[in-house]
């Protein structure tokens, strides 16, 4: 008989998790609480070890076609002094795949593109879940699913998680990213490099994500509370390439995000035949960018768990043995990239540590 599996939300980790157990036999039903598929948040960093998972998953020619391959890191100051450049070319050799910028919205549709038609249904919010010998979802329109086993990857509010193991702490407040989306022909800015800028009054870096779009994300020291300010606050940064971006940039696509994870981690993420994936699991701060890759490894080592394990419950517990080890360090390191400052992240002066922990961050996103 064919095993039902039910996922709890429509981001890149529900979507891909979908994908990953359709292959494997598994009848699919994505349950996403909004009337549209999410795409919030404009560009997004994958790095190799998020792209060796849609490679995997057979989506590979795919994503280039959508992304934009990286062959440069640079480093800034602010006032326009080229600190580095790190070649990546040799990256695809050495980690299987490129650094690469993508559209959320352009990741989302091939995701969505390799499901069956109807396995997605949207305006359905699960407010409830009860475990027997199988799952059972309840819904907020009143509707009712039953599965065999049951992902929550609803995001780092998820109800899956708060209905299985209670209420979580999530770290003080106070940290917030802005982010902006802008055209690379408007701009003097290399097209295949990913560019960080760091001064004593913020943090901004860019990356192109395709089809001539590029993405940038801040954070600014002081209280920049609305665009006007955040980009007024760029615009000062004269020397560096940051006003001319800030000058090219989409107002109506600026968006601003508070940050939080949690203060201890999740002990288990799997309880019977309901587990975690993605953010719903381990929620991270997106310095080391790796929140979407994260999510994407969390779905390598579900299939690979349900693949090699009848046991559906005992599957799930192997799963999570696996990911937990392997997330952790990334959510401590992520976090300690945002230590420098007790409220926004950044440096007080230009000799940024961060610098000094490019080889770290590296090895541990690419590793
Ligand atoms: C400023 C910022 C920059 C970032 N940059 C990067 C980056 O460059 N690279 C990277 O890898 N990561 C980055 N991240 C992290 C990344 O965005 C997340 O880790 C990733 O999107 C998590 O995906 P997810 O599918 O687990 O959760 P989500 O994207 O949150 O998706 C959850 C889905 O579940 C739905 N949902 C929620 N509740 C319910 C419910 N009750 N019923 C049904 N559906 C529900 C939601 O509507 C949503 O569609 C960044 C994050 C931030 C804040």
């Amino acid at each position: 008989m064919t095993k039902r599996a039910i996922i709890c939300g429509a981001g890149i980790g529900g979507l891909a998790t979908g994908i990953c157990l359709s292959r494997a036999g598994w009848q699919v039903t994505i349950y996403e609480k909004d009337t549209e598929i999410r795409t919030a948040g404009a560009g997004l960093n994958l790095w190799p070890n998020g792209v060796r998972v849609l490679k995997e998953l057979g989506l590979g020619s795919q994503y280039e076609e959508i992304s934009c391959s990286l062959d440069y890191y640079k480093t800034y100051s602010s006032s326009g002094e080229l600190v580095s450049i790190e070649d990546l070319r040799n990256w695809r050799e050495r980690y299987g795949a490129a650094l690469s910028g993508v559209y959320r919205r352009d990741l989302s549709r091939l995701l969505q593109g390799a499901l069956e038609n109807g396995s997605i249904r949207l305006g359905h919010e699960i407010t409830a879940v009860e475990r027997g010998d199988g799952v059972l979802c309840r819904f907020a329109n009143g509707e009712t699913a039953e599965g065999d086993l049951l992902i929550g990857a609803d995001g780092i509010g998820s109800v899956v998680r708060t209905s299985v193991f209670g209420p979580q702490e999530f770290s003080a407040g106070g940290l917030v990213r802005w982010r902006g989306l802008f055209n690379l022909d408007d701009v003097d800015a290399d097209p295949l490099a990913e560019v960080e800028v760091w001064g004593a009054d913020g943090h901004l870096g860019y990356l192109p994500i395709g089809n001539g779009r590029a993405y940038w994300f801040a954070a600014a020291a002081g209280m920049a509370n609305d665009t006007d300010e955040v980009l007024a606050h760029f615009s000062k940064w004269l020397g560096s390439p940051v006003p001319g971006l800030i000058a090219a940039t989409d107002r109506s696509t600026v968006i601003r995000s508070e940050l939080t994870d949690f203060t201890s981690p999740l002990k288990n993420w799997s309880r019977g035949r309901v587990t975690l994936v993605g953010d719903a699991a381990h929620p991270m701060l997106p310095g080391m960018a790796q929140g979407a890759n994260q999510a994407l490894e969390d779905v390598k080592a579900l299939g690979n768990a349900l693949a090699s394990c009848e046991d559906v419950e005992k599957a799930l517990v192997s799963y999570e043995q696996v990911r937990i080890a392997e997330v952790a360090p990334v959510v401590r390191f992520s976090r300690s990239l945002f230590d420098f400052d007790d409220q926004y992240g950044l440096t007080k002066s230009d000799s940024n540590p961060l610098f000094e922990r490019y080889d770290r961050i590296v090895e541990r996103r690419n590793g």
